[in-house]
């Protein structure tokens, strides 16, 4: 049996910083792992022996050869490669109440420090099982006014690189989710505003984040297109959007890969 699997991915070009480096390997085992930089990684099933590992690479890879293990009938060590890849600047101003966001207080920054270890969890969940075997769906219909990877300034101030795709509309337009899966985080964070992250297993896992409201709770299974929540401006935005990321063996990885349709 040949599993539905994720299709969109340009073997070519996205084994870069941010992207989704796609192995192939060869094994008689029925459930192979692979790990990268020791963390698991994603694996699907091609054709009889043949399987692929999806890699998620850190925005701030070094280029060069890596090595894949998979773990199969013997331990195998796969070479391959990262490529450069170059991301343009955003200078963004914040003023105002929002500036609170760029430097925060004491006791801002102590909500900062409560929440990581949330937020860190979330996105190192590794569920053994795909509960999705398709590509995603865009989570809104809008327009993307940001793109993944932008080198971003604050007021002048470097800051970290932008980790997702922004999607411009009004505030309570319904947002859906973009595969199957299970709500692993509905709450709201100081950065983050109203969040939700899914979980569609094997360590991949997407957000959504400055939501007006939340519609879902942990524990839950949703379908691919149910409504999770609406568009808002809550936490650190200069306006109402979604931010929408992708996290793939606890990597944030750009999202445009594995939408459908794209994202321009
Ligand atoms: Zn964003």
């Amino acid at each position: 049996m040949s599993l539905p699997v994720l299709s969109n991915i340009d073997i070519n070009n996205t084994a870069i910083p941010g992207g989704i480096a796609v192995v192939d390997f060869y094994t008689k085992h029925k459930h192979p792992t692979a790990f990268y930089s020791n963390v698991p990684v994603y694996v699907q099933h091609q054709k009889d022996t043949h399987w692929q590992a999806l890699i998620g690479i850190p925005l701030l890879a070094k280029i060069g050869d890596k090595q894949l293990i998979v773990k199969g009938v013997s331990e195998q060590k796969i070479a391959f490669n990262i490529k450069p890849h170059h991301y343009k600047e955003q200078r963004i101003t914040l003023t105002g109440k929002n500036k609170k966001y760029l430097n925060p207080n004491l006791k801002q920054r102590d909500r900062i420090i409560r929440e990581r270890p949330i937020l860190t969890a979330a996105r190192s969940t590794f569920s053994a099982q795909a509960l999705s075997h398709s590509n995603f769906i865009r989570p809104v219909s809008g327009i993307t006014t940001s793109t993944f990877g932008l080198k971003r300034f604050y007021n002048n101030q470097a800051r970290r690189p932008h980790t997702g795709l922004d999607y411009a509309g009004k505030i309570g337009t319904p947002i859906q989710a973009v595969a199957r899966g299970k709500i692993i985080v509905s709450d709201k964070f100081f950065f983050n505003g109203n969040t939700v992250f899914i979980d569609h297993g094997q360590g991949l896992i997407s957000l959504y984040l400055h939501m007006n409201e939340r519609l879902v709770k942990p524990g839950q299974i949703i379908n691919q297109g149910d409504i999770i929540g609406t568009i808002g401006q809550t936490g650190r935005a200069t306006g109402p959007h979604l931010h929408f990321g992708v996290y793939l063996n606890t990597v944030v990885i750009n999202p445009t890969i594995l939408i459908k349709d794209g994202a321009k």
